[in-house]
């Protein structure tokens, strides 16, 4: 008998959750933007300087809260109470009854659905509460503020640790959907079986502080590294056909 024998066969679908449930064009990566650059000021740093390591450690980190607590003595959950916590998330995104339905038509006796954020748990439920989608994922791997050097995506650690608090050990069986191009590939080269870059081409977003704006050329590559590319999450319907209830 397999230490497997218990395991839940279904696949499971990971979600994304910021700028993944809600469009960029909510402008809420501009609100944490600013926050997060507020935070570095409130170090002791000039502007030039909180704008350039805010970049630096986004791009180096993917969370630019991995580099705060590497090089500087600070409380991440001060951080997260200062920046996710102060949010308006209330005036800038509501309930999205066709996203409702899409999570509804998904048919759970195929697959599992839970969400996958870089944020703090609190953010995390927050987002999924005032989305109306509590209710619809089963699971929550946040990245937790509260351990000494947390892991985030994209590091490998994440997704693996992620795998085993939703006990599911072959990686083939997750299925992937993020608005991070960096965190869908590392996904991918670990053996996730089908992922899905969420590329609101045309809008912009904020990274690491600064304007990024999603150009037409999202999808270049991604048919190489075995990536589809969305725009709505409504193209799930059709690239994961097969996990919705006919
Ligand atoms: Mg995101």
């Amino acid at each position: 008998m397999s230490i497997n024998d218990s395991e839940d066969p279904r696949p499971i679908v990971w979600f994304d959750i910021d700028n993944t449930l809600y469009s960029a064009s909510t402008k809420i990566s501009a609100a944490m933007g600013q926050r997060i650059h507020a935070y570095f000021v409130s170090l002791g740093l000039e502007e030039q300087e909180a704008s350039d390591l805010h970049h630096r450690y986004y791009s180096q980190y993917g969370l630019a809260l991995r580099g705060l607590t590497r090089h500087h003595e600070i409380d991440p959950m001060d951080f997260d109470r200062k920046c996710d916590g102060t949010l308006p998330l209330e005036d800038l995104i509501k309930p999205n009854p066709s996203l409702r339905k899409l999570f509804q038509d998904i048919d759970r006796s195929k697959v599992r659905v839970w969400a996958l954020t870089n944020a703090y748990k609190n953010h995390a439920s927050r987002v999924l509460r005032i989305l109306d989608l509590e209710d619809q994922i089963e699971g929550l791997v946040y990245c937790d503020y509260e351990v000494a050097n947390f892991t985030c995506k994209p590091e490998p650690e994440f997704y693996r640790n992620a795998m085993k608090r939703a006990g599911i050990s072959d990686p083939a069986k997750c299925y992937f959907v993020d608005d991070s191009r960096l965190n869908v590939v590392s996904a991918k080269r670990l053996g996730w079986g089908r992922c899905v870059h969420f590329y609101e081409s045309g809008l912009e977003t904020v990274e690491g502080g600064k304007i990024k704006r999603l150009g037409l050329d999202g999808q270049q590559g991604a048919e190489k590294e075995g990536i589809e590319v969305i725009s709505d999450l409504e193209q799930l319907r059709v690239v994961w056909a097969d996990i919705f209830a006919s």
